[in-house]
């Protein structure tokens, strides 16, 4: 499966939460860019410029990356996309892969919620060091300040959270992303789900656009 909708909607969380109930591997492009980034290896070099602009990296350059990752032993029973495609080339070159793994997408999941409630869940997001429970200071708040209530780590906000940065953002996704819901729709693969109101409700209204039983 693909999950697809502008920053901030809440792909992560939910495919975390898919995770959880039907044991997929979570496959998000932006963790695997960001901790390349923080370790510093060819990959992150490349990548991280474009991350801190709020630009795509080049598709060549994430499609290798997914291309690794698709063939790891996890995703033979399938898997959750988190963050990519993001471009026409690149939906096509998943196409190509799944064909040669004798793989197909079963949906494309796409979440929608207001643009004002994007921007306040981008704004107020912070994520743990060290194991990435996400929370928002308004919505989801930490109990202790700076503190993730999992494990006691540090919280920080992503450095491509800042207000500039958040616009860009948008903008690439309305140039770039937002095609590919023709792109699934046409393949009749386009499941929409309102992305508003907690992480509990939008998970339901995700399992009940797949037709899977709670
Ligand atoms: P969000 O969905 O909140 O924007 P992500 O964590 O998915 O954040 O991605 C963060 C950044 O990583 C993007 O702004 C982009 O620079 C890069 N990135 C992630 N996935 C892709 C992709 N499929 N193609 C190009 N760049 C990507
Ligand atoms: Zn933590």
């Amino acid at each position: 499966m693909v999950l697809l909708g502008a920053p901030g909607v809440g792909k992560g969380t939910q495919a975390k939460l898919l995770h959880d109930r039907l044991g997929l591997p979570p496959i998000s492009t932006g963790e695997i860019l960001r901790a390349a980034a923080q370790s510093g290896s060819p990959l992150g070099q490349e990548a991280s410029d474009f991350m801190e602009r709020g630009d795509l990296v080049p598709d060549d350059v994430i499609i290798r990356v997914v291309e690794e990752r698709l063939r790891d032993p996890d995703c033979r029973k399938g898997f959750l996309l988190d963050g990519f495609p993001r471009t026409l080339p690149q939906a096509e070159a998943l196409d190509a892969m799944l064909g040669r793994q004798k793989q197909a997408l079963d949906a494309a999941i796409s979440l929608a919620v207001p643009r004002d409630e994007v921007l306040s869940r981008l704004a107020g997001r912070r994520t743990c060091k060290d194991c990435g429970a996400m929370y928002n200071l308004t919505l989801s708040p930490p109990r202790a300040e700076g503190v993730c209530d999992r494990c006691g780590d540090e919280l920080y906000q992503r450095n491509d959270d800042g207000e500039e940065t958040i616009r860009a953002r948008l903008e690439v996704y309305e140039r770039e992303t937002a095609p590919l819901h023709d792109y699934y729709r046409r393949r009749s693969l386009l499941r929409e789900v309102d992305g508003s109101g907690t992480t509990g409700e939008v998970h339901s209204r995700v399992l009940g656009a797949l037709g899977v039983p709670e």
